[in-house]
């Protein structure tokens, strides 16, 4: 609103003038009319004509055409927009405009409008629940995105509501708010010039108790009053209607203000998510809406005597809360706000970490990686950002996609946003990857059953074998790892040496390392002769499981026979085959998701985990139906197969999909492994390169050339003070694991290569 508005006595047409102008214009009969409240215009209620309960709008004579059409567009893109909003819908003259005028008796002509009455009370005045205040804060940011599309030249008009209008009004001796407001105009300049590059587009700016209106238990009805709108920063919008429901409460009230703020931002995000650099803000934002609203009333309580109760009614309210916001500081005041709008706030690191860590996670349970374990605060793409800068990640598979890929984040973000709960609910997101998955696998594995972890689906797994084939015994590789759980840690005979684990229902196989025979028949009898091992302690074999990379038994590279041999010989002897894909899946070894599909095998059990869904704990057992049947119970865990689950896992795979990850990990690996076989010719300790796309094992065991366990710990040592992150993996321990995410290219093989030299030469003293 111009100056000119403020300045300009409202109209003040009798009833009985205005009620005949309005029949004459508009064909409305209104029998009784009821003035309202208004800082410039004069506002009628005429609650019952002949077109229902109306409001007859006679504009400030200094109101322009413009401003007019401004509103009524607004008004008309939020019909549109979101036809659900509770917003004024114009009535028309008899003519069909929007605007009408009338000419007062000085022969002045006057602009006015009808729009039609919503239900409900305006709320200024009344206390505020936390419901109400998550209301306001919703149908606030309703408005804002409502309007986001919207434009209007007589948008950038300078109104005097605009907190971004520098103001330096005289400093009043003696007054302690004169030198408050002062101290506070200091303080807010930083962040109103922040405002500048945050998010903005017209705003209603002044969704405010006085223009949100409520039914009789306090749901809100209707948002009026367009008259402030201009452009502006989207957090300004929201600052003027979060200082409206924090200025309404009193000391004595129920909420305290920043449990109503609380309530307030989570209304609001739930619709308009903040960015991090609006929360920071706010507090100040406030600070400056608070000032605006006193140096308003203060200017114009002397011109407007007849007003005057209009003008001072928020004054005590705004001078207590600008009293309370000033004593925080400019830090707290910034975090105070960021941290209920839920935005991430430094993480306390008082102390050390790895002793503290150690007094409450630590023991035998909780090992860490390196010697000196590693902190790290951030991941992007092939980067985890820790204690020395950026590391080369050659070791995580979580992150198959790379770390934090924008658009699995956003996709689960959006989803937690919308709704996360059980499987027990029909959502399509589940129901989409698991048609998804099916359609990758062999036909026949045609039923997913979703679960939180590699252990829980091998586990899974393991027990509809057993109800299927009736046999309970299993078959799995010599230093295998399939989990953590009773039944799984049984499977996993690479943790079987040192804790004695072994179990009578378990027989094993001699994994497929190089240098013996590697065909059909050999893994045939391999299997009958495990099989009959179990026999002979009275299990029958009714399940064999293997990792087809056999990852953890150091990286063996199995040719498509002996994994027919394979499964085969499990058939052969009753029992099914599971490939467990849970650390070698999803396009690893490319340029199909699965490994066991480029040997060319069909199992009976598929298990995923691990990147399924970009580290968020998803899992899932594919398998035939009549296999799933045969599970004697229903099978439900809470947590698997939610909304997010289904929507990470689809992000996952769309990432593979577009950017065509597996295609480029064979590519990639192929680059990387032969950088290696370069490096084995230069450094003798390299006893063999292993691996498939991009999985490689270099293997350092103990030779004539050095070597050994100690050897490739120091190895992986070495690699993470040169900024690259690696394992070691194998019987020996002696195998470096390189499993980075598939987001690498040959740059990244190179520089891994490269340090990977520079360690070599320095272990071996050169
Ligand atoms: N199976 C295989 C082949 C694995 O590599 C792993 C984990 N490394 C698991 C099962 C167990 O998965 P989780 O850690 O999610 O329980």
């Amino acid at each position: 609103m111009s100056a000119d508005l403020l300045h300009t006595p409202m109209p003040a047409f009798p009833l009985a003038a205005a009620l005949e102008r309005v029949d004459k214009l508009y064909g409305i009969i209104a029998t009784e009319a009821i003035g309202l409240s208004s800082e410039r215009d004069q506002l009628l209620l005429l609650p019952s004509t002949s077109a229902g309960a109306v409001v007859l709008k006679i504009s400030n004579l200094a109101e322009s055409a413009q401003t007019l059409a401004m509103e009524n567009g607004a008004l008309r893109h939020l019909a549109t927009i979101d036809p659900g909003l509770p917003v004024p819908r114009l009535v028309r003259t008899r003519e069909g405009e929007p605007v009408g005028s009338i000419i007062d008796g000085e022969g002045r002509e006057h602009l006015v409008r009808v729009m039609t009455v919503l239900p409900g009370q305006n709320i200024e005045g009344r206390p505020v629940s936390c419901s109400l205040a998550e209301q306001v804060g919703a149908v606030c940011a309703r408005v804002a995105v409502g309007l986001q599309g919207y434009f209007h030249p007589d948008a950038g008009r300078q109104i005097a509501w605009d907190i971004r209008i520098e103001r330096s009004p005289a400093a009043v001796a003696g007054d302690p708010i004169s030198a408050r407001l002062t101290d506070a105009r200091a303080r807010i300049r930083p962040a109103l010039a922040a405002t500048y590059s945050l998010p903005s587009g017209v705003q209603h700016a002044d969704v405010t108790l006085s223009n949100v209106l409520c039914d009789a238990s306090d749901m809100v009805t209707g948002v009026i009053d367009f008259g402030d709108m201009h452009h502006t920063a989207a957090v300004c919008d929201l600052a003027a209607s979060l200082t409206s429901v924090l200025r309404n409460t009193s000391p004595m009230q129920q909420a305290p203000w920043s449990e109503l703020a609380g309530a307030f931002l989570d209304g609001y995000q739930r619709v308009r998510p903040l960015q991090p650099a609006e929360a920071a803000v706010l507090g100040h934002l406030l600070l400056a809406r608070l000032v605006t609203t006193l140096d308003i009333s203060r200017s114009r309580v002397d011109e407007h005597p007849d007003n005057r109760n209009y003008i001072v009614q928020w004054d005590a309210t705004t001078e207590r809360m600008l009293t309370e916001l000033a004593d925080l500081s400019d830090y707290e005041l910034a975090h105070r706000f960021s941290r209920l709008a839920g935005m991430p706030t430094p993480v306390r690191s008082t102390g050390d970490l790895a002793e503290r860590r150690a007094r409450v996670l630590g023991g035998r349970l909780a090992p860490t990686f390196f010697s000196d374990p590693l902190r790290v605060d951030a991941g992007d793409g092939p980067w985890l950002v820790g204690d020395e800068g950026r590391y080369l990640d050659a070791y995580n598979n979580v992150a198959v996609a790379g770390h934090t890929h924008p658009a699995v984040t956003e996709a689960v973000v959006r989803q937690l946003r919308t709704l996360n709960t059980s499987s027990r609910y029909l959502h399509p997101a589940i129901i989409e990857l698991a048609e998804r998955l099916t359609a990758t696998m062999p036909s026949g594995l045609d039923t997913c059953v979703f679960v939180t972890s590699g252990s829980e689906a091998v586990d899974l797994a393991w027990r509809m074998a057993r109800a299927y084939t009736g046999a309970g015994g299993t078959i799995v590789a010599e230093w295998a790892y399939h989990g953590i759980s009773t039944r799984t840690i049984d499977f996993s005979t690479n943790e079987w040496p040192g804790a004695g684990l072994a179990s009578s229902d378990v027989a094993t196989f001699a994994a497929p390392h190089a240098g013996s025979v590697l065909n059909h028949a050999e893994a045939r009898r391999r299997v009958l002769a495990a099989a009959a091992v179990l026999e002979g302690r009275g299990h029958r074999p009714g399940l064999l499981i293997a990792d087809p990379q056999f990852t953890s038994e150091g990286i063996l590279d199995s040719p498509p026979d002996f994994m027919h041999g394979l499964v085969d010989g499990i058939q052969e002897a009753g029992g099914l085959f599971l490939a467990d894909e849970v650390q070698i899946g999803f396009g690893r070894s490319g340029p199909l998701l699965w490994r066991f599909a480029t040997q060319g095998i069909t199992p009976d059990i598929v298990t995923l985990g691990k990147p399924m869904a970009a580290g968020l704990p998803v899992g899932v057992v594919i398998t035939r139906r009549e296999i799933a049947d045969a599970f004697p119970y229903e099978y439900f865990s809470t947590f698997a197969g939610s909304p997010v689950a289904g929507v990470a896992g689809c992000a996952v795979l769309d990432v593979l999909a577009d950017r065509q990850l597996p295609q480029r990990a064979v590519r990639v690996g192929e680059h990387l492994r032969a950088q290696l076989r370069e490096l084995a010719g230069e450094h003798p300790v390299i006893h063999a390169v292993r691996g498939i796309g991009l999985i490689a094992g270099v293997d350092l065991r103990e030779s004539a050339h050095g070597g050994g366990r100690v050897f490739a710990a120091n190895a992986v040592e070495g690699l993470r003070r040169r900024l690259v992150l690696v394992g070691a993996t194998g019987r020996g321990g002696d195998v470096l694991k390189v499993r980075p995410p598939l987001v690498w290219t040959e740059e990244h093989a190179d520089r891994f290569v490269a340090a990977l030299r520079a360690v070599l030469n320095n272990l071996s003293g050169r």
